[in-house]
């Protein structure tokens, strides 16, 4: 049994780099933010979202303030977390499922003798 399937839709937004223009890299890169970046922030995307408890990462930096860039190294943490406990959660899952299944079986067989 697989508990895999397609990885929840992100939303996505897409910018039209030719029109608006490539914004100044000496900026805070949240795209509301003025400030100039101060701070380096590496941000590691995992490549894929599956079951295997390792993984690569792609590792992107981005430039940002100092208000910014504390949020921005936290939820950059959060997903590499969340890819790392993602293989555990769904050995939890399945243990889960399998168990149910074999009471239900037993329930089953129970049914059956008193039948
Ligand atoms: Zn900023």
């Amino acid at each position: 049994m697989s508990l895999l399937g397609e990885a929840p839709s992100a939303r996505v937004r897409e910018h039209d780099a030719g029109s608006a223009g490539l914004r100044d890299v000496r900026l805070c890169q949240v795209p509301t933010c003025r400030a100039f970046a101060r701070r380096r922030i590496e941000i590691e995307l995992p490549a894929v979202w599956e079951g295997s408890a390792t993984f690569t990462v792609l590792t992107v930096e981005v430039g940002a303030c100092d208000e910014h860039g504390p949020d921005l190294e936290r939820r950059a943490g959060a997903v590499v977390e969340a890819r790392a406990d993602l293989c555990n959660l769904l050995t939890i899952v399945e243990g889960a499922v399998r168990i149910e299944t074999d009471l239900r079986a037993q329930i089953d067989l129970l049914a059956a003798r008193r039948g």
